[in-house]
């Protein structure tokens, strides 16, 4: 499964949704989330993401392998996702100071 990672908090930019074929992501006011028991892994959204937040569950590192759980915990506690909303406040800032 694919997994939202760090770079979304305080960005949600949200185009992964647009490119994503089975409705795998929710979100919440911080950032998006995807659902593992939808993601058919065709690795559309990662390459979307302008911020790189998103990476196949085994390209993470250690240190980011937490994120397989709470992808899958807040995925089930958190609405659907269908469309895009505009990213939030400070999103473009954030992105520059990543790098992007
Ligand atoms: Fe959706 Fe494909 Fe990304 Fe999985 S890998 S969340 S199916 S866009």
């Amino acid at each position: 499964t694919y997994v939202v990672t760090d770079n979304c908090k305080g960005c949600r930019y949200t185009e992964c949704v647009t490119v994503c074929p089975v409705e795998c992501f929710h979100v919440d006011a911080a950032m998006t989330y995807i659902d593992p028991e939808n993601c058919i892994d065709c690795g559309g959204c990662a390459p979307a993401c302008p911020v790189g937040a998103i990476a196949p569950d085994y390209r993470l590192p250690a240190h980011q392998k937490f994120w397989i759980d709470v992808n899958r915990k807040r995925a089930a506690e958190t609405p659907v996702l269908t469309a895009r909303l505009p990213p939030l406040p400070g999103a473009d800032d954030r992105r520059q100071a990543l790098g992007r």
